[in-house]
């Protein structure tokens, strides 16, 4: 059946089992010191007893003793003790063989004088004796059953072990209620797992408690990671349809231009045409080649050209390649720069991230606002920013667009992938660097690049940087 596999189940039948053992040990330990204690004073009585008799031996001989003792011991009573005197017989020694060649010298033959409450032979009675040598050779025996010991121990036993099987089935049944309900979120994981597999419906989540034990964590980590892969399906669904979208405009203007090329007869307009080709196969290009790059970003092998470049030149020289969008825009893009900033960076990648940047501030910052650049340093760390009057982030979007192909809700309008601080990120990290936001909604966004950069190339002439190779012969 079902409930006997459950984890709870088994869970409980081992501490049963467990404390059934303990239970055992317990009893046979107060068992063995109840019997210890009964014995010795049994030990006690007969003793007692002993003395008694042979007291009344050595005043009045075996007569005497037969006497009494017969009348103190009745043989129907359960507590009567057994007596058995044995007198010497004969007094010279006598050599009785034992065995080939090897004999035993018992110094005299034995009487018994009488014996009172004889034990029976099958042995149904247990007894205790205590023997005495009398001063004049006879040897007085005194016993005892011991069966009351048993009559006292019997109901004890019974009463014990009835209450621990009672305790062992109510630990059973109890321990697998608990267990059971304890269990409770790890069947809802398996319920709620099970139903996305056979549904394939991302949207199941499992209960949440308000309690904060380690399975309520544990659930609340399977839903924050169903949450992850449901947006990131999400995100990759729809970057799918954006890819399929921007690659469509490009090719079908390629296709265009290659029919009108077809079609034209003289030189200058198949030349216009083609260029309008290559034009459009380079945007298709450079798709497929940042998706290309974020690949192998996120897989660690990006490959770096590292020379010692000038970044300010390097943002120079973006803000210029964007002039005419900000232009378009309405939007005033300055910069304040100190004269030289040198760093180890790959120029093309570093390019493409401020690049990004720019882009970005210039994208989401609506016409007539303005966009600031600064460069400087700080212990031996280069932060650029990039700061915009733009629409801002929501804070809460703010840790997410980073991810690839994440896009912010407000944003769905502009052009883009969702790749291009992907990018960001993955080019300053190879480099060794950070990237951070600060902004909020409505507020405008500043976005911060931190390379570090060694303070000795720092403000001086790009020829006078020590080179790698002579770096490593010092
Ligand atoms: P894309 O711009 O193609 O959507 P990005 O990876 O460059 O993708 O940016 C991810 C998201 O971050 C954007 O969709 C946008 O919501 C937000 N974002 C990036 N830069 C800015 C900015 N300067 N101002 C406001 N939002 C921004």
């Amino acid at each position: 059946m079902k409930i006997f596999r459950s984890f709870a189940f088994r869970l409980s039948v081992w501490y049963a089992m467990i404390f059934a053992i303990s239970a055992g040990v317990l009893l046979l330990l107060v068992y063995y010191l109840v019997i210890n204690a009964l014995q010795r004073k049994d030990e006690e009585v007969i003793r007692a007893r002993l003395n008694e008799y042979a007291a009344v031996y050595q005043g009045g001989g075996a007569d005497a003793l037969k006497k009494v003792a017969t009348q103190e011991n009745n043989p129907n009573d359960e507590r009567s003790f057994y007596v058995d005197l044995v007198t010497p017989w004969v007094s010279t020694p006598i050599l009785v063989p034992q065995g080939w060649m090897n004999f035993k010298i018992v110094p005299y033959m034995i009487r018994r004088e009488f014996e009172i409450n004889r034990i029976p032979k099958n042995g149904e009675r247990d007894y205790s004796f205590i023997p005495a040598r009398m001063p004049d050779g006879a040897v007085l025996v005194v016993g005892r059953s011991t069966n009351n010991r048993d009559l006292l121990w019997q109901p004890a036993r019974e009463i014990a072990l009835t209450t621990v099987l009672i305790i062992v089935l109510l630990g059973v049944g109890i321990g697998w209620f608990l267990a059971h309900r304890a269990l409770l979120p790890v069947r809802q994981i398996v319920a709620t797992a099970r139903s996305i597999i056979s549904t394939g419906n991302l949207d199941a989540r499992v209960p949440t408690r308000p309690s904060r034990d380690e399975l309520d964590e544990m659930v609340r980590l399977f839903n924050a990671m169903l949450d992850k892969n449901q947006a990131l399906i999400r995100a990759m669904r729809e970057s799918m349809d954006n890819v399929a979208h921007d690659l469509r405009t490009p090719l079908t203007r390629m296709r265009g231009s290659a029919e009108m090329a077809l079609r034209q007869t003289d030189a200058a307009g198949l030349r216009d045409a083609l260029a309008d080709c290559v034009e459009e196969s380079e945007r298709v290009l450079s798709m497929v080649k940042t998706l290309m790059d974020i690949a192998e970003a996120e897989a660690g092998t990006m490959p770096l050209e590292r020379r010692t470049v000038d970044l300010c030149q390097l943002i120079r020289e973006v803000v210029e390649l964007y002039e005419y969008v900000a232009e378009e825009k309405k939007i005033q893009v300055t910069t304040d720069l100190p004269p030289s900033c040198e760093a180890p960076v790959d120029a093309t990648r570093m390019r493409q991230a401020f690049g990004n940047l720019l882009d970005n501030a210039i994208k989401y910052t609506p016409e007539g606002g303005s966009v600031t650049i600064t460069a400087s340093l700080a212990n031996d760390q280069a932060t650029v920013r990039f700061k915009d009057t733009g629409i801002g982030i929501p804070a809460e979007e703010q840790s997410r667009i980073w991810d690839r192909l994440y896009r912010g809700d407000k944003s769905r309008s502009q052009r883009g992938l969702g790749l291009g601080l992907s990018v960001v990120k993955a080019v300053v990290q190879a480099h060794g660097g950070s990237v951070s936001v600060n902004s909020s909604s409505g507020a405008g966004s500043e976005f911060a690049v931190v390379l570090p950069v060694a303070k000795a190339s720092w403000q001086r002439p790009v020829a006078t940087v020590t080179p790698l190779p002579a770096a490593r012969a010092a």
